[in-house]
């Protein structure tokens, strides 16, 4: 692995945890000369990983909408910023350069771009690594829920062990590091529960 995506929050949260986990998640990417793939952005979670990486001398690459890029979001000092048309050319740049994702806390633009890669995984499009970093329990109604789709019939269990679940940086990227995506086609699975 060369560089890890990170989805986080454009916003710092509710407790001082959540930056100091964004934080030391940047010094460990630094530590396993990991480079750090994110959305470009200059608040929240999203700044105090990049300036992490940045202030330890590790690679940064901001994937930014040239639309937010002229509301002045972008972090200033990034040696590698790349500029998009859309919201949606971003998510494929950012797939593309990463071996991994980490989804840290974050609000609906982290759930919504961490689902898009696990549903990728899912349909096999890529076989790389998705984890969540599970700070202060977090995405502990998450996960509750992600058991509920499974014993409801909607999400395979291979598919839901696809998504690691750790507390602790060193833990998820040595698990990253173990990873074999499973090979389960979507359609016999749907089939062998009746479905169609
Ligand atoms: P949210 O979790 O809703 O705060 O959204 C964070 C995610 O959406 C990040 O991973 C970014 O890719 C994107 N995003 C939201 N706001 C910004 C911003 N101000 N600058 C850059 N990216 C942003």
């Amino acid at each position: 692995m060369k560089r890890i995506c990170v989805f986080c929050g454009s916003s710092s949260g509710a407790k001082p945890e959540y930056a100091q986990a964004a934080k030391r998640l940047g010094s460990v990417l630094v530590e396993r000369r990991l480079g750090l793939v994110y959305g470009g952005g200059n608040v929240g979670l999203m700044g105090q990983i990049a300036n992490a990486v940045i202030e330890q001398g590790g690679e940064v690459i901001g994937v930014i909408p040239r639309g937010l890029l002229e509301r002045r979001v972008a972090l200033t000092g990034l040696s590698d910023l790349r500029v998009v048309g859309s919201m949606h050319e971003r998510k494929a740049v950012m797939a593309e350069l990463a071996d991994g994702f980490i989804a840290l806390p974050g609000g609906l633009g982290t759930l919504e771009e961490f689902f898009e890669v696990w549903t990728w995984a899912q349909l096999g499009l890529h076989q790389k690594p998705c984890g969540l970093l599970n700070i202060c329990d977090y995405y502990a109604p998450l996960i509750a829920l992600l058991e509920r789709l499974v014993a409801e019939g909607f999400l395979a269990d291979a598919h839901r062990s696809m998504v690691m679940v750790k507390n602790q940086p060193e833990a998820l990227l040595d698990q990253f590091d173990q990873y074999r995506a499973p090979v389960v086609d979507k359609a016999a699975w749907a089939l062998q529960l009746g479905q169609i």
